[in-house]
C-alpha cells in the first residue's frame, strides 16, 4: 500500500492543518499533526475536550476546588482530633 499524498490528507476542521494517519510516524509525514477526533487534530481535540468538560481549569473554579480541599482536610483533621479526645475521655473513664 502507497502511502497517501501530503495533498490527499484529512485536514483539521478546527486549525486546518494537514493530519498524518494513525499508522506513520510524524517522521514519515513531516509537518502534520496526529490525528485526534472528530476530524480534529490531536492538539485541537484536546483543547476542545478541555473546554467542553474542564470547567475545572479557569483559575477561580481551581481556586475554589483547593479551598474546599483545605475545607475538608480541616473537618477531617477536627473529626481526628474528637475521636481522639473521645477515646481518651473512655480510656479515663
Ligand atoms: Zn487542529
Amino acid at each position: 500500500m502507497s502511502k497517501p499524498a501530503y495533498e490527499d490528507l484529512p485536514k483539521c476542521t478546527e486549525c486546518e492543518r494537514p493530519m498524518r494517519p494513525r499508522k506513520y510516524k510524524s517522521k514519515e509525514y513531516p509537518k502534520t499533526m496526529a490525528m485526534g477526533n472528530y476530524g480534529m487534530c490531536n492538539p485541537c481535540t484536546k483543547t476542545k475536550r478541555e473546554a467542553e468538560n474542564g470547567r475545572g481549569n479557569d483559575p477561580q473554579t481551581l481556586r475554589n476546588k483547593q479551598n474546599l480541599e483545605v475545607f475538608l482536610n480541616r473537618i477531617s483533621a477536627d473529626r481526628r482530633r474528637m475521636e481522639q479526645r473521645r477515646k481518651v475521655h473512655m480510656v479515663i473513664r
